[in-house]
């Protein structure tokens, strides 16, 4: 998810709000203020807003730690988090790779939950400290703000301790059959089927309860469950697909008879009597059987149509030594992710000086869609 609005870094890791987060922030300040309203009206409006704010403010900041502990312990462990969103259903931390080991994965899990209940037990510590009762109402602004802060985090960290991946709790069953079985794939397959299970129970209890009369609060439980369902099957889905690619080479993908023209060819004819005829994408300027550059729609698209007749292909095309090549052996996860860092569709695929083929991400769908079949 992309932050909307950058808050800033802690500890070096990227800080941001997603737009939905004052859509919560706001239901929880009202909710807050009604629920003072009813128990403690003699504080008068502003007292009861100020204090439903900050205790708003202060969920999100116990959120955020939740958040920096996932960060952190990933970090002591040589990963990096790229950024930290806060959005409507809490936050998520980026971790840049995933864990190489169980017990990476199980200590970046649970420490998370870890981290909430701690603050849910001092909440709930100081507020009786400073006199509350538990089960009685909290007399003052200052205990009414722990008690809810303390039972909201407790519920945090019970919430994210259900093993459905990608919850925390989801991780934490992740690592453990994962390093009771050795296989990081069939674990992360495992995890987020049960995750599904899960999200599944979460919908159907949330469709139970707003029947049952709990209205927006059961549209709510439901909503979780869809998002939850979204991401533990799109998970599936990458982990299943970086599976079924760890064996491919881009040599079993890429398109052979590749098309080499003339670097003095002007633009136009080269656009009437190759691109448009022919169909294929890339076009290789070849000279005394020495690759030059590369020519595809790309660089054609970005010249002045009345300046075609009048610029040859030596002119647009990407000199070789600009572009990232990559050899037949080349696994096609890995071509993949330089066509992505490089934003580019295809790369050529070389060996020594010679030009072997091209790879594209078509090639790479094919490839799957006939295996499917
Ligand atoms: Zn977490």
């Amino acid at each position: 998810m992309k932050s909307s609005i950058r808050l800033g870094r802690v500890f070096g890791i990227e800080v941001g709000l997603h737009y939905s987060w004052f859509l919560i922030a706001l239901l929880i300040t009202m909710s807050l203020s009604a629920q003072f309203q009813e128990t403690h009206r003699e504080w008068g409006p502003e007292v009861i807003w100020a204090t439903a704010l900050t205790t708003a403010l202060l969920f999100f900041a116990a959120l955020l730690a939740h958040e920096l502990s996932h960060a952190l312990v990933a970090r002591s462990r040589g990963l990096t988090t790229r950024a930290i969103t806060l959005f409507a259903l809490g936050g998520v931390a980026q971790i840049e790779k995933e864990p190489e080991d169980p017990k990476t994965e199980f200590w970046v899990g649970i420490v998370g939950p870890f981290t909430s209940a701690v603050i849910g037990l001092i909440s709930l510590g100081v507020a009786l400290l400073s006199g509350w009762r538990v089960s009685a109402t909290p007399a003052t602004p200052f205990v009414s703000m722990l008690v809810w802060l303390g039972y909201i985090n407790l519920s945090l960290a019970a919430f994210n301790l259900i093993p459905g991946f990608p919850l925390d709790g989801g991780r934490i069953l992740r690592a453990l059959i994962w390093w009771n079985n050795k296989n990081a794939t069939r674990a992360t397959q495992l995890a987020a089927r049960i995750g599904q299970v899960v999200a599944l129970g979460f919908i159907a209890l949330g469709i139970f309860r707003f029947f049952a009369g709990a209205g927006f609060g059961g549209l709510w439980i439901a909503f979780i469950g869809w998002f939850l369902m979204q991401a533990a099957g799109s998970s599936y889905n990458s982990v299943t697909l970086t599976a079924n690619l760890k064996d491919v080479r881009v040599s079993d993908v890429m398109t052979r008879d590749c098309v080499s023209v003339d670097g003095n060819l002007n633009v136009q004819t080269f656009v009437e009597e190759h691109l448009l005829r022919s169909g294929r994408r890339c076009f290789v300027v070849e000279q005394n059987g020495e690759m030059l550059g590369l020519v595809t729609p790309h660089e054609v698209k970005d010249l002045d149509r009345a300046r075609w007749p009048y610029t040859t292909l030596y002119d647009v095309m990407r000199p070789i030594n600009q572009v990232h090549t990559v050899a037949p052996t080349t696994p096609v996860m890995e071509a993949l992710e330089t066509m992505g860092r490089d934003d580019v569709n295809q790369l050529p695929v070389v060996t020594g000086n010679h030009l072997d083929g091209i790879v594209t991400r078509a090639n790479v769908i094919q490839f799957f869609q006939t295996k499917s079949t």
